[in-house]
């Protein structure tokens, strides 16, 4: 049965935010896209309605056994053009994730169809300034209202927007970040769901940052769950590690997220012929690298911030600064490439960018 969407529109708009004072994730749009699944139905009745608050029975399985996957990208509006990076990326990743959780898997080009009905109608939340842009957070949860242990038989999909501002404050300036590398609580482990983006490693992370915070730092990095040896990712970001010429970044070994922003920056990488290279890598070999002067450059990447550059790293009673606290210039050049390609200011050799036309 092919999926149809309706479209419900408000009939009075809301009033916009100050747009120069963007609190993250605190504003929502107009409208919002919610499709539903019934094991007999399969997913069905696809539409875009008012933004407003769920009617949810308090047995829903969400609320007990944490079936809830979710996803984050961003739309951004580039003078007459609205675009979006890679979306069919977010949506195939929402699938990988599904599969783990016992979720039904959901048709990717339907999907970035009704994404982009979606942007179009509440084109008016996007806002242009420099490093602002329109956040898009789909997810889905389970509501079959029953509290046994199995796969939901009734889930929501539903996606929401938030128009946001630039990640650092000082607008174009980048500041590198304290990390803090922790060495008691773990990420996950392989075999684990550390590969998805399911709110429960969320939910495991917090005590851990609260900790990074308390003692002054900005994010943690996690290590691996078993040796607490070879580095994972940071925080919601995945790390990269320039040394000595060459950038190194760990493999996807099963407990680490496969990030669109970490593929975008091998990719890119590539195509500049900086040798990059995708394997294990101890915390050791990077605190020697930084004691031989060979640690030249330590950035994370990820949809909200694209590329966060590390300043400090704290491990055991050992702390290191990078680059002398300052953004180096690969992390720079990234940075600007790809909101370039975001933006339409840069080329786009590798068709990442794809534009919101709707057809009427
Ligand atoms: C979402 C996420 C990332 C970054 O992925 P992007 O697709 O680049 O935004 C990295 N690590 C974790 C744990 C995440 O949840």
């Amino acid at each position: 049965m092919a999926l149809e969407l309706t479209i419900h529109e408000v009939t009075e708009r809301k009033p916009k935010p100050d747009y120069s004072h963007l609190a993250f994730g605190k504003n929502f749009t107009d409208h919002m896209f919610v499709m539903d699944y019934h094991a007999e139905k399969g997913w069905h009745d696809p539409r875009i309605e008012p933004y407003a608050p769920l009617t949810l029975d308090p047995s829903a399985l969400v609320f007990h056994y944490g079936q809830s996957v979710f996803e984050g990208l961003k739309a951004y509006k580039s003078n007459n053009d609205i675009l979006l990076f890679r979306p069919e990326k977010n949506f195939q990743r929402l699938n990988v994730s599904n599969k783990r959780l016992s979720i039904p898997e959901i048709d990717v080009d339907f999907m970035v169809h009704a994404l982009k009905e979606l942007v179009h109608i509440d084109q008016d939340w996007i806002p242009t300034k420099k490093g602002q842009s329109l956040y898009i957070r789909p997810f889905i949860i389970a509501t079959e209202p029953v509290i046994n242990v199995k796969p939901a038989e009734e889930y929501k999909l539903m996606i929401i927007m938030s128009p946001v501002g630039s990640y650092y404050s000082t607008s174009d300036q980048m500041s590198p970040v304290k990390i803090y590398v922790e060495d008691e609580y773990v990420r996950s482990v392989k075999g684990g769901v550390g590969f998805t983006k399911t709110s429960g490693n969320y939910a495991a992370s917090l005590s851990a940052q609260m900790k990074a915070e308390e003692l002054g730092y900005d994010q943690v990095l996690w290590l691996d769950g078993f040796e607490k040896k070879y580095v994972e990712e940071v925080g919601s970001m995945n790390i990269f590690f320039k040394i000595n010429g060459e950038v190194v970044t760990p493999a996807l070994n099963g407990s680490i997220l496969a990030g669109i922003t970490r593929d975008s920056v091998i990719e890119l990488l590539k195509h500049w012929d900086v040798p990059v290279s995708e394997r294990r890598i101890s915390i050791e070999e990077v605190f020697e690298a930084a004691e031989n002067g060979q640690l030249e450059e330590v950035f994370g990447t990820g949809t909200a911030a694209v590329i966060s550059p590390v300043g400090t790293l704290k491990w055991k009673d050992k702390e290191i600064t990078v680059n002398e606290n300052e953004t180096g210039k690969l992390s720079l050049d990234l940075a600007n490439t790809i909101a370039g390609i975001q933006t339409n200011e840069e080329k786009d050799p590798f068709g990442w960018r794809v534009k919101v036309d709707v057809e009427k």
